[in-house]
């Protein structure tokens, strides 16, 4: 695990701005709000979900939602800017599912794979209902067939950093959504 960053961060460009990130993070919330009347369990898949999920529970505070919350850790093999395919959970959830609500927040939705393992897990354990929330969808890139119910942007195939998305565990602080360049 390397110690340092492997790019600096003038070779990172902004791809989305804080603002247009937490006016969408506000819209996203508002659509749950009309969805969820009253009961709602959020599932973050991490770690790259994480800072989203947690400025998307004090949106719904203000949606005026009291979500309950619990964790899962999930990787999908593989190095560099690909994953492998292969899913695997890491952390479990530690609160009971059954019966209850479940919004999965995820960063990207891309092949599909790791939110079609978090949500046919969720499902098993008997979840009466089971919605999606992705900060971003890549199109064209669905190896398995799945959709996000709530999206706050759809970006082109670029490898992002930024708001909790890493490269190597590492530009996850940054406040805005970037891409790496090849400077
Ligand atoms: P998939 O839908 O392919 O199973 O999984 C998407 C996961 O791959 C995301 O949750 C994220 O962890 C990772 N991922 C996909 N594209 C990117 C990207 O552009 N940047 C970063 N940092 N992670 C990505
Ligand atoms: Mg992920």
């Amino acid at each position: 695990m390397p110690t340092q960053a492997p790019h600096p961060l003038s070779d990172i460009d902004v791809l989305i701005p804080v603002h247009d990130i937490h006016a969408r993070v506000k819209g996203i919330a508002q659509d749950i709000a009309a969805d969820f009347k009253d009961d709602v369990m959020i599932i973050p898949l991490l770690r790259g979900s994480f800072v989203f999920a947690a400025d998307l529970l004090r949106a719904l505070h203000y949606e005026g939602l009291q979500p309950q919350l619990d964790f899962m850790t999930l990787a999908s093999y593989g190095r560099g800017t690909s994953s492998s395919g292969e899913v695997q959970l890491v952390k479990d959830i530690v609160e009971s599912v059954e019966g209850r609500d479940v919004l999965i927040v995820d960063d990207i939705l891309e092949s599909g794979r790791t939110l079609t393992f978090a949500r046919d897990l969720i499902k098993s354990r008997g979840a009466r209902s089971v919605k999606i929330a992705v900060l971003l969808e890549k199109p064209g890139k669905r190896k398995v067939a799945i959709d996000a119910d709530y999206i706050g942007f759809v970006v082109q195939d670029k490898f992002v950093v930024g708001y909790g998305l890493d490269y190597a565990n590492f530009y996850r602080e940054l406040p805005f959504i970037g891409v790496l360049m090849n400077r």
